[in-house]
């Protein structure tokens, strides 16, 4: 099965891919992650990458769509994926689409995390401070502020386009992380795996 998950920054996507992972047995791609590894390891895509993630913007689709596509050859994504912070913006869906369209695979459903934003600040806070390994370097109320509008303005407009294709199954991230995880796997039972 090959999945998304959207939502704004802070809504719990990580959290949820994490539970999917446990409960598909299909790896989590998130780019935040691999990226973070490309930073710690002083690779020359973490050199580039580290000073836009600290500052909340968003690292260039050339080097974004490059790495996931890397990704998705492995052989432990031939049984499917969770793709969590990817597609961000519009270059990063088509070339989704044709990375997928080319190996004659077919995307399954996009999950869209809804949040209260309002409330999404203070979850930034929360995670800061009770993250084992100190606050990640982007959990400040600078660089949320600055993910958030980007998220508005480049990976909000995807829902649509996910919408229109009928792969949109939205639910409330507001509920408990053990609720949010149960409303998923209701899509994927009653909506998702009964179209294939
Ligand atoms: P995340 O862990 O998904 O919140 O991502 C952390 C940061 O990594 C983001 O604020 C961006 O700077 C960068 N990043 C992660 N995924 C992407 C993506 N798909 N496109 C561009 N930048 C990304």
């Amino acid at each position: 099965m090959r999945l998304i998950l959207i939502g704004p920054p802070g809504a719990g996507k990580g959290t949820q891919a994490a539970l999917l992972v446990e409960k598909l047995g299909i790896p989590q791609l998130s780019t935040g992650d691999m990226l973070r590894a490309a930073v710690a390891a002083k690779t020359p895509i973490g050199l580039k990458a580290k000073d836009v993630m600290e500052r909340g913007e968003l690292v260039a689709d050339d080097i974004v769509i490059g790495i996931v596509a890397d990704r998705i050859d492995n052989t432990d994504c031939q049984q499917g994926f969770i793709l969590d912070g990817f597609p961000r913006t519009e270059g990063q869906t088509l070339a989704l689409d044709a990375m997928l369209t080319q190996k004659n695979l077919v995307l399954d459903g996009v999950i869209q995390i809804k949040v209260d934003e309002s409330d999404l600040l203070k979850r930034i806070e929360g995670r800061a401070a009770e993250s084992a390994d100190g606050p990640r370097d982007d959990d400040n109320a600078e660089a949320f502020k600055t993910r958030l509008a980007i998220y508005h303005k480049q990976t909000r407009p995807l829902i649509d386009f996910f919408g229109a294709k009928g792969l949109l199954f939205p639910v409330n991230g507001m509920a408990s992380i053990e609720e949010v995880h149960a409303s998923i796997n209701k899509i994927l039972k009653n909506e998702v795996l009964k179209r294939n």
